[in-house]
C-alpha cells in the first residue's frame, strides 16, 4: 500500500523551517490505519513481546493497537507531571525543543521483552530517552517500530544498537 499518499506535509509547523508529517490523514481512513498497524505488528510478531511502550501522544495511537494485536501489555511514557504514581524520568532533546519524559517505576519487570513504538523518528531524542528508562527498569528492548522515519535527521545512528523498523522513510 502507498502509505505516503495518506500523509499530509505541513510546511512551517509547529515552527518555521519544520516540514511536519501529519499522520491524522492516514488514521482517519480505517482500512489504511489498519493496514499500517498490521505491517508494524507483523514486524514484531515473532519477537515474543511482553509489553509495548509508547511515548505520548502519537505513540499511543500507534502502540496501543499493536499491543492489542500482539496480546501484549501497553505502557505509556508521558511528559513530566502526567503520570499519577511513582515515576523515573529523563531529560531529552526534541527536533524542536526540550522536555522531560517519565514512566511508572513499576511498569516493566526485569527481563521483560519490550517493543517501543512511535509515529515518527526525527532526531531520535524521544526514543533514546524512552530506551534509557526501559533499560533502567530492567526491560530488554527487542525492537523499535515507527510509522515514519526522517532519514535526513539521522536519528537511527543514536539507536544503532537496536533493531528498527519503519513503515515509511523520507529522505
Ligand atoms: P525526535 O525525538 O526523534 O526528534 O522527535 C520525534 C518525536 O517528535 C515523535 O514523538 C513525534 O511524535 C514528534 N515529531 C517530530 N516531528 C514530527 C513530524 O513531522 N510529524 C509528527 N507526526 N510527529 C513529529
Amino acid at each position: 500500500m502507498d502509505f505516503k499518499s495518506y500523509i499530509k506535509i505541513v510546511e512551517n509547523y509547529p515552527k518555521e523551517g519544520i516540514r511536519f508529517k501529519d499522520i491524522t490523514t492516514l488514521m482517519q481512513d480505517g482500512k489504511v490505519y489498519k493496514a499500517a498497524i498490521d505491517e508494524m505488528t507483523a514486524y514484531a510478531q515473532d519477537k515474543n513481546v511482553d509489553v509495548v511502550v509508547g511515548p505520548e501522544a502519537r505513540g499511543f495511537v500507534v502502540g496501543c493497537p499493536i499491543a492489542y494485536a500482539l496480546e501484549a501489555g501497553f505502557v505509556p511514557v508521558r511528559k513530566a507531571g502526567k503520570l499519577p504514581r511513582e515515576v523515573i524520568s529523563v531529560d531529552y532533546g526534541l527536533e524542536y525543543g526540550k522536555d522531560s519524559l517519565t514512566i511508572h517505576k513499576d511498569a516493566i519487570q526485569k527481563g521483560q521483552r519490550v517493543l517501543i513504538a512511535d509515529d515518527l523518528l526525527a532526531t531520535g531524542g524521544t526514543i533514546e530517552a524512552t530506551v534509557k528508562m526501559v533499560e533502567e527498569l530492567g526491560g530488554e528492548v527487542v525492537g523499535i517500530a515507527f510509522m515514519i522515519e526522517l532519514g535526513y535527521l539521522d536519528g537511527r545512528t543514536k539507536l544503532d544498537k537496536y533493531d528498527i523498523f519503519s513503515l515509511m522513510t523520507y529522505n
